[in-house]
C-alpha cells in the first residue's frame, strides 16, 4: 500500500473512532492480503474490528489509556501476521464431539508413536473404556509403512477395547474390542463388511468393507456423553485455534442429525465459541430428503444467525441417491432436481459433494435447468472434492457462479490416484491456478476429520509442492500456485463459501479482526518446513483466543 493509503487509513480510523483502539499489535510483518498486497509494521483493533494498519509509529500515536496489559498491547516481534484461516469444508462439529474422547494419530512419523499415544490414552482412562483412533492416518505416514497389526494394539492397551479406523474402508480392534461388539464371525460384521484372515486362515483382527459398513460399525461404539461433547467442541476448537484457524464451513457428515449440534450451540449461546462456523444440513432420513429440509428450515431461513454462527444452506449429502454415486437412477435424478429447485426457489445455498469430473456432467446439467427457471449467481452453489475438474467444468461453474471447495485429498490419497490417472494426469490435479484464471470461487481446506488430517499448514504445504503423505511429487509447476494465491484461498478464498469475505479473510480497516500470529514466516521458510507452521497467537472478533508466548 502506497502511504497516502496508508494514512488514509489511520486518518479514517481517527475521525470515525473517536475512541482509542482496545488492542495494537506492532513490530510485526502484517501480511494484509488486500488488493494491493501490502503489508503493515502495526494494527488497531477496537470492538472487534480493525480500525486502523500503519506503520509501529502511527499506531502507538493511537493507544489511549484503555489499552493496557499483556493482550491489548501486544510486540509481535518480527513475527509474521495473516488473515484467520478458514477451512471451507470440515467436518469440525462431528469431529469435536469425540475430540475429548478419542486419540489422534495426526502427525504421528512411525507406529511407535502411534501406539505411545494409545498408551498414554490408557492411563488417563478407566480398564474398559474404549480407546478410538477414528482416521486422520495412513500407514504412508509411518517409517515402517504399514497398519499396525492386532498384537501391538492389544500390547498397547491390554485393559481397554481398541477401535481403530483407516479412511472409510478399513478397521481394527483389539481382541477386547471384538468382545465387546460380539463380533465372532463374518455375520456379525455389518453389511457388505468381512473379517480379513491372514494366509492361515486366523483372523488378524481387521475388518474391511465400504462407507456403510464402517459407519456402520463406528455407530456401534459408545457415544460421548453430552458434556464430553460440549468439553471436545471447545477443546477441538481450540486445537484449530492453534493452527491459526479462525473459521470453518461445516457440512454436517454422516450421522450427524438435529440433537448433535446441541453442544455447539449451548457454546454459541455461552458466548465461548472460539471459532466462526457456517453449517449446512446434511441429508437426513433417505426419500425424505426434502421434507426434511423443508420442516428444518421453516425457522432457519438461509443466512440465519450472527458472526459466529450462521445457518448457510443444504449439503454436502443433497441426496441420498446421488451421494457417492457416479451414475445415479433417473428417480434418484429426478429427486434431487427437485431438491435443487426448492433450494434456489428459497434462495437457499447449496453444497455437493462430488469425485469425479467424468460424471459430474450430470450435476452441472440440472445446475443449469434450475438456474433458467431460479437464477443461482448470487446464491453459491458448491462442487466440493471434485480434484480431477476439467477447463470444461472449471468454465461451467464460473458461469453458473459455482464455487469449488478444495481439499488436500491428494495429500493421503495421491499414490492411489496416481495409480487411477497416471503421472501425467497428476500434473494438472487439481486445476488450482486454471479455476483462479477462468475465476471460480476457490476455498481452500481439508475435509477432516475421519479421512484426513485437519492441520491448514499441512494442507498449504501440499498445494504449494504437490508432495503426498509419502514424499511422492505429483503436481507440476502448471498449477501450483504462489503462497500468497494459496494463502488467499485458504482465508478469503474460503470466506466467499460463508458469504464473509467482505467481513474477514483479509486485514482492512472495517473488517472483523480475525488473525493469526505465525511461529515462522510462510513466506521465508523452505516450502518443507510450512507443515511445521503453528500459531503463536490467535485473535478471533479482536480477542486473543489462544496465546502461547
Ligand atoms: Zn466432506
Amino acid at each position: 500500500m502506497n502511504r497516502v493509503l496508508m494514512l488514509c487509513g489511520v486518518l479514517a480510523c481517527a475521525s470515525a473512532f473517536a475512541q482509542p483502539p482496545d488492542t495494537i499489535l506492532f513490530n510485526g510483518r502484517i501480511v494484509t492480503l488486500d488488493a494491493a498486497s501490502s503489508v503493515h509494521q502495526a494494527l488497531a483493533i477496537r470492538d472487534g474490528r480493525i480500525v486502523a494498519l500503519g506503520t509501529n509509529a502511527q499506531i502507538k500515536k493511537l493507544v489511549g489509556s484503555e489499552s493496557r496489559g499483556r493482550d491489548s498491547i501486544v510486540d509481535l516481534k518480527g513475527r509474521t501476521v495473516i488473515p484467520g484461516l478458514i477451512d471451507s469444508h470440515m467436518h469440525a462439529i462431528r469431529a469435536a464431539l469425540s475430540f475429548a474422547t478419542e486419540v489422534n494419530w495426526i502427525g504421528t512419523k512411525s507406529i511407535a508413536e502411534a501406539l505411545a499415544r494409545l498408551r498414554d490414552a490408557a492411563k488417563t482412562r478407566k480398564p474398559g473404556d474404549w480407546l478410538i483412533v477414528a482416521g486422520g492416518w495412513t500407514p504412508e505416514q509411518f517409517a515402517e509403512k504399514r497398519a499396525p497389526i492386532q498384537d501391538e494394539l492389544a500390547d498397547a492397551a491390554p485393559d481397554n477395547p481398541v477401535y481403530i479406523q483407516l479412511f472409510y474402508r478399513w478397521a481394527m480392534l483389539n481382541p477386547k474390542g471384538f468382545e465387546q461388539l460380539g463380533i465372532k464371525e463374518d455375520k456379525d460384521v455389518p453389511p457388505a463388511g468381512r473379517l480379513e484372515r491372514d494366509t492361515g486362515g486366523h483372523l488378524t483382527g481387521g475388518i474391511s468393507g465400504n462407507t456403510q459398513t464402517i459407519t456402520a460399525l463406528f455407530a456401534r461404539l459408545p457415544k460421548p456423553s453430552f458434556e464430553e461433547q460440549v468439553e471436545g467442541t471447545k477443546k477441538f476448537f481450540k486445537e484449530l485455534n492453534r493452527l491459526g484457524l479462525t473459521g470453518v464451513i461445516d457440512p454436517g457428515g454422516f450421522g450427524m442429525s438435529p440433537p448433535d449440534y446441541r453442544a455447539l450451540f449451548k457454546i454459541w449461546r455461552e458466548g465461548t465459541l472460539s471459532l466462526r462456523v457456517a453449517y449446512t444440513i446434511f441429508a437426513q432420513g433417505r426419500g425424505k430428503e426434502l421434507e426434511d429440509y423443508k420442516a428444518l428450515t421453516q425457522l432457519l431461513p438461509m443466512g440465519f444467525g450472527d458472526e459466529r454462527l450462521r445457518f448457510n444452506g443444504i449439503g454436502e449429502n443433497v441426496a441420498w441417491g446421488v451421494y457417492n454415486n457416479d451414475n445415479p437412477p433417473e428417480a434418484a435424478r429426478e429427486q434431487f432436481t427437485e431438491i435443487c429447485r426448492w433450494a434456489a426457489s428459497q434462495r437457499m445455498s447449496l453444497n455437493i459433494h462430488w469425485h469425479n469430473d467424468s460424471s459430474v456432467g450430470f450435476v452441472l446439467d440440472t445446475f443449469e435447468r434450475v438456474n433458467g427457471e431460479h437464477p443461482m449467481k448470487d446464491l453459491r452453489w458448491t462442487l466440493v472434492h471434485l480434484e480431477d475438474a476439467s477447463e470444461a467444468t472449471l468454465k461451467r461453474m464460473k458461469s453458473l457462479g459455482v464455487g469449488w471447495a478444495l481439499q488436500d485429498a491428494g495429500y493421503f490419497e495421491g499414490e492411489q490416484q496416481l495409480k487411477e490417472k497416471g503421472a501425467e494426469a497428476m500434473k494438472r490435479i487439481p486445476r488450482m491456478n486454471s479455476a483462479l484464471t477462468i475465476g471460480v470461487h476457490v476455498g481452500a481446506g481439508t475435509d477432516a476429520h475421519r479421512v484426513m488430517s485437519y492441520n491448514p499448514w499441512v494442507a498449504l504445504r501440499w498445494m504449494l509442492d504437490g508432495k503426498t503423505v509419502g514424499g511422492t511429487a505429483l503436481r507440476g509447476p502448471e498449477e501450483t500456485p504462489t503462497r500468497e494465491k494459496a494463502l488467499r484461498m485458504y482465508t478469503q478464498g474460503s470466506a466467499w463459501f460463508a458469504f464473509a469475505e467482505k467481513e474477514r479473510g483479509s486485514l482492512e480497516v472495517g473488517k472483523l479482526a480475525d488473525l493469526a500470529v505465525l511461529s515462522k514466516d510462510y513466506f521465508k521458510v523452505p516450502v518443507e518446513e510450512i507443515g511445521e507452521i503453528e500459531a503463536v497467537i490467535t485473535v478471533v472478533g479482536g480477542r486473543v483466543l489462544y496465546d502461547k508466548r
